[in-house]
This record gives C-alpha cells, sequence and structure tokens, in this order.
C-alpha cells in the first residue's frame, strides 16, 4: 500500500509551504487508495508550543486534508530511538561529541557543506568522558561499512548518496538524545512509509538519511523533493513570515479552494 505522511513541528502555523508539502503527500496518496499521516515532529521540545498541535490539525481540516490514524508524536517514541541510537553504537559508527555550541561556532576553516560549515570531527576516536553528550554519525565509517548507495527521487532520479554532504552530523542532541535524521528515518521505517514527499530543502539530509536506513537495515522508500513555495521576493517562506500563515489568509476570507489553487506549479506535483 502506499503511504505518504505530513511531519510539521509544532513551533509555528502552517504557512504556504506547509500546505504544499501536505497536499503533494495527500494528492499522491488518495489517488492510489493509500493511506496520509500526519506526524508531529516535536523534539524540538524548547520551541513547541502546545496549541500548535491542535491549530495544525485545524489548518489541515480546513485545506479538507483529512489525515489517516491517530497522528504520532516524537516525542513519545524516544524508547525507540535509543534503540536505533545503541544499534549504531553497537556499529561502532556514532561517537561522543563534547563541544560546546559556542566551541563549534568558533571553528576556524571547517570545511563547508550545503547548509553551512561542518562539524571538523574534533572529538571523532577521542575518550568517553563524564557527562551527557551528543552522539555524531562518523559519516566515513558509515560509508566503509555500507558501501555505495542510492536512492530513488522522482524528479532527480536515481542519486549516488554522498556519505560526506553533511559531515558528521548530530544523531543524538545531548539534551533529547535523538534528532531529526535519526527520528524521522526510525518513524518512517515504523510507519512503513512507502513515499518520503517534502521540500527540496530537504534533500540534502535524504543523503545522511538513505545511509542510516542502509545501517540499521531499515527499508529504503521512494522520494519526491517538491519545489518550495516563494514569497513575492523569491524568498523561502519562514514561519515568522505570519503574512502567509493558512490561519491568517483564512482570517483575510480566503477559502481553502483559493489557497491550494495558489500552490499549483508542475515541479510540485508528484505524478
Ligand atoms: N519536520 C520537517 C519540517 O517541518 C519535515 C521533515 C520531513 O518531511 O522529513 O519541515
Ligand atoms: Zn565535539
Amino acid at each position: 500500500m502506499i503511504i505518504t505522511r505530513f511531519a510539521p513541528s509544532p513551533t509555528g502555523f502552517l504557512h504556504l509551504g506547509h500546505a504544499l508539502a501536505a497536499k503533494v503527500a495527500f494528492d499522491f496518496t488518495k489517488s492510489r487508495q493509500g493511506q496520509f499521516l500526519l506526524r508531529f515532529e516535536d523534539i524540538d521540545h524548547t520551541r513547541v508550543r502546545p496549541h500548535f498541535y491542535q491549530a495544525i490539525e485545524e489548518d489541515l481540516a480546513w485545506l479538507d486534508l483529512q489525515w489517516d490514524e491517530v497522528p504520532w508524536k516524537q516525542l513519545d517514541r524516544i524508547p525507540q530511538y535509543q534503540d536505533a541510537l545503541e544499534q549504531l553504537k553497537r556499529l561502532g559508527v556514532v561517537y561522543p561529541c563534547y563541544c560546546t555550541r559556542r566551541e563549534i561556532q568558533n571553528i576556524v576553516n571547517a570545511p563547508q557543506g550545503p547548509e553551512g560549515p561542518l562539524y571538523p570531527g574534533t572529538c571523532r576516536g577521542g575518550p568517553t568522558l563524564e557527562g551527557d553528550p551528543a552522539w555524531r554519525l562518523d559519516c566515513k565509517k558509515a560509508a566503509a561499512l555500507t558501501g555505495q548507495l542510492t536512492f530513488s527521487d522522482q524528479r532527480g532520479g536515481q542519486i549516488e548518496v554522498d556519505p560526506e554532504l553533511l559531515g558528521d552530523v548530530v544523531l543524538a542532541r545531548k539534551d533529547i538524545a535523538t534528532s531529526y535524521h535519526l527520528a524521522v528515518v526510525v518513524d518512517d521505517a515504523a510507519q512503513q512509509v512507502s513515499h518520503v514527499t517534502r521540500g527540496e530543502d530537504l534533500l540534502p539530509s535524504t543523503h545522511v538519511h538513505r545511509l542510516l536506513q542502509a545501517l540499521l537495515k531499515l527499508p529504503e522508500p521512494e522520494y519526491f523533493h517538491h519545489e518550495l513555495v516563494l514569497d513575492e521576493n523569491g524568498q523561502r517562506l519562514a514561519k515568522r513570515n505570519d503574512a502567509l500563515s493558512i490561519r491568517s489568509l483564512r482570517e483575510k476570507g480566503k477559502t481553502p479552494a483559493e489557497v491550494l489553487r495558489a500552490l499549483s506549479s508542475s515541479g510540485r506535483k508528484l505524478i
């Protein structure tokens, strides 16, 4: 069965970019009698606000993008992420990192990645110390274990994984013992998501996700990275861009059909 999901973080109201992500996932699965799941990616617990869970559900319902099943919350699934981290520890592909945020910001000559400077591996091969570390993926070691990998993207075709693209990413933060990368891979597999649809800004992350799937022996979903919705200045919509929140469009008297129509464009439709 086709299963897609929409995975917003309850840290703000949905905006047009989210509506597009939800609609792409919804349309694809519903034209094939599949399921559309809603998952709250709420591990960024300091930024999560309780009222946004409900607001997101209300906005999706208003857009008539009705989800199947009870939505999952990642904060309910910390033990599952810990299990996955333990497996990675046993494989020897993660290492503890004791660097503070400030130390990382002050690193000079850090290698550049698509999203900014990469962690240069300061703690790699270092000792295990007192206190709660973050855990980082040793991307070179991981790649040596998995061998060359690819993933299939409905827009980009068969893409070779570049295991070093994002460097030694954090898989478990000090405070929450998981991260976006680890949680998304564990949950997409647990929810049997067949098609991962999301904005093309997350394409670099997919290289990490494919690597983690291979290490954890999880199934490989199909991917579709859709175009992003840009504002009138050609900039990505930020959550702070409240003018384009679904809620404010609704308050201005827009109908759901008008909002959804504003989103259609060829690179945004998964055929
Ligand atoms: N939680 C992410 C977001 O709000 C989506 C992640 C994903 O679809 O993999 O953009
Ligand atoms: Zn470190």
